[in-house]
């Protein structure tokens, strides 16, 4: 009979969570208007993520 309450739970040391903002890409889309060609129009640009720097965010985060 084995106690298995006293065992370590199988999770790595280093726990993290994908960013929920970016999806791991470490950037997100911003739509802002621009006048290309004499013609206004939306164009979709990149920024770099506010909500975290390599895409992953530390420990166990859930979306909010
Ligand atoms: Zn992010």
């Amino acid at each position: 009979m084995t106690d298995e309450t006293e065992d370590e739970p199988d999770v790595p040391p280093l726990v993290q969570t994908l960013c929920h903002n970016c999806h791991g890409s470490r950037y997100t889309v911003q739509t802002v208007h621009a006048v290309v060609g004499g013609v206004g129009r939306t164009v979709q640009t990149s920024r770099p993520c506010p909500f975290c720097e390599q895409g992953t965010l530390a420990g166990i985060v859930p979306p909010v």
